[in-house]
């Protein structure tokens, strides 16, 4: 039974205005589970006016920010109760392993609550403007914000842009991706529960070609927050440009793991597996090169090689199951595709590269978990983002060496070093030209702590004080505290006027 799913419009869930459709699919099965609204452009601008509106008169940004901060609360418990359905509802939709979908479910509450907290301990300033003035500098939100959000982690990054947006006192319109649209969906539904009014989130479910293009276009945003590929970054910041709208974009990556001769050598691999296979390798900070110090790199990749063949790959579902299926048909073949190619250009395949055949596994899009050696930067799959579950291992020589090769990418998104020695850690760290680095360990992420790429992996961050930041502008309260008359035309005196 495949059920009905409608878009969310100023409170009001509301067909599409020409009445179409698309289905969202179980990737383990191929079987639809949702038939959902497919907004159109027109929909699109309702969403946005009525974001407007519910901005223009205060029903949420004249709001104390405590009283925000006590709703966003409210909406986390709420949410803590509902991880599990939600959880399941995720596997479904996008097929990553119920293990990893609880685990990383259970931690979102922690960003309403965060930027509840930082909405109302977040202080103006007062710069000194002279004797005769006072000046009150206070942050204020921006407007409508447009959300334009991935599938391979449908809630968290939805709640990632979400959450620092309506602490702030915005409004927005969400444009989820079409795999996995519904429990960011829910989320709309579970905050107006919580007692934010209508109007002020509003999600418009689509594809990325027409509905996201039509968000990106709206010239009535005065944000656009991406995450996505990086070509797709650079339509919609091109699409938001044309109307100077400030834009976040969390974008591509192809991490590399460092792995010292001095790496507690079964943690390093044990995070280097986590890095690599992960949510069947579709995370943008993926582990995809595995760089290893030339004297340990025997022994390090024949025990990842080995670990990596024990992976089990299963129903989504089962709670045994390591390895889902990729997302769709789509995203499988380009996996396999990538290897193919390095295979042509002479890469060596340690183990996978082929599709699975095991029992269970013909209805969905799996893909073997892949490690590839002797890909040198002359092939492909030593810059492309496959975004699954394809690795390259590479070795490297001392620091420097290991620096050159990690910055040899388009991408700047995220790296790890596995080492005991902390000088070394601080002075690698220091070489990358990376967003967010992480030592002897792989995709930690908090609430508090900025997470953002550079070069072609983004623009600005999520979470922490930045975002917020990012998420207010600064008006400048200006006031005369003087009682000497001012009157420029009436007088000859040289008064100053700014
Ligand atoms: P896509 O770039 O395909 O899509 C991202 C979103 O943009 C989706 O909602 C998509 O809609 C929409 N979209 C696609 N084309 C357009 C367009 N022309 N105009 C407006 N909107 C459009 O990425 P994926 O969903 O496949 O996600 C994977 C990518 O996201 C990877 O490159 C990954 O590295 C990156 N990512 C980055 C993260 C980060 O923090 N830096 C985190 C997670 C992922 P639809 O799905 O309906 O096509």
């Amino acid at each position: 039974m495949v059920e009905q799913r409608l878009l969310h419009i100023d409170g009001q869930d509301v067909a599409a205005s020409d009445g179409a459709t698309f289905l969202v699919r179980n990737p383990a099965t191929g079987e639809a589970l949702y038939e959902v609204a497919h907004g159109t452009a027109e929909d699109v601008d309702r969403a946005v006016a009525a974001a407007r509106a519910a901005f223009d008169d205060g029903r949420w940004r004249h709001i104390a920010p405590r009283e925000r901060a006590r709703t966003l609360n409210r909406a986390a418990a709420l949410l803590a109760e509902r991880i599990e359905e939600f959880a399941r509802m995720e596997t479904l939709q996008i097929g990553r392993p119920l293990r990893e979908m609880r685990a990383q479910l259970k931690r979102l509450p922690e960003w309403l609550e965060y930027f509840g907290a930082v909405a109302q301990t977040t202080e103006g300033s007062s710069p000194d403007f002279g004797a005769g003035h006072l000046n009150v500098v206070r942050r204020v939100p921006l407007g409508v914000a447009g959300l334009i959000t991935p599938w391979n982690h449908p809630l968290l990054i939805t709640m990632k842009k979400l959450s620092v947006a309506v602490a702030a006192g915005n409004s927005v319109v969400i444009k989820p991706s079409e795999l996995g649209p519904i429990v960011p969906m829910e989320l709309v539904l579970l905050l107006e529960e919580a007692g934010l009014p209508a109007g002020v989130v509003n999600i418009v479910p689509g594809l990325g070609r027409t509905t996201g293009k039509a968000l990106s276009e709206h010239p009535g945003l005065a944000k656009l927050d991406i995450t996505g590929g990086t070509e797709t970054g650079k339509v919609i910041a091109a699409n938001a440009g044309r109307s100077l709208i400030p834009v976040t974009a969390e974008l591509g990556g192809k991490a590399p793991v460092l792995i010292f001769d001095d790496a507690d050598t079964d943690q390093a691999v044990a995070g280097a597996l986590f890095a690599a296979f992960v949510a069947t390798g579709q995370t943008c900070v993926q582990g995809a090169r595995i760089l290893v110090q030339r004297d340990s790199y025997e022994r390090v990749v024949t025990a990842l090689v080995e670990r990596t063949r024990q992976l089990k790959l299963g129903d989504p579902l089962d709670s045994q199951t390591q390895v889902g299926p990729l997302v769709s048909e789509a995203q499988r073949d380009k996996a396999a595709d990538a290897v193919e190619r390095a295979r042509k250009q002479g890469a060596t395949v340690l183990t996978g590269g082929a599709v699975p055949t095991g029992a269970g596994l013909s209805q969905g899009w799996f893909y073997e978990p892949t490690v590839v050696a002797g890909v040198t930067p002359e092939m492909d799959l030593w810059y492309e983002e496959v975004f699954g579950p394809v690795i390259v291992v590479a070795p490297f020589d001392d620091e420097a060496d290991a620096v050159a090769q990690a910055n040899d990418s388009p991408f700047g998104l995220a790296a790890s070093i596995w080492t005991q020695n902390v000088g070394r850690a601080v002075r690698v760290s220091r070489g990358l030209d990376i967003g967010i680095v992480w030592v002897n360990d792989h995709h930690r992420i908090d609430p508090s702590s900025p997470w953002g790429g550079f070069k072609e992996s983004g623009i600005g961050s999520e979470n922490g004080l930045d975002a917020f930041h990012a998420y207010t502008r600064p008006q400048s309260l200006i006031i005369n505290s003087s009682d000497a008359e001012f009157d420029w035309f009436a007088t000859v005196e040289d008064l100053r006027y700014s």
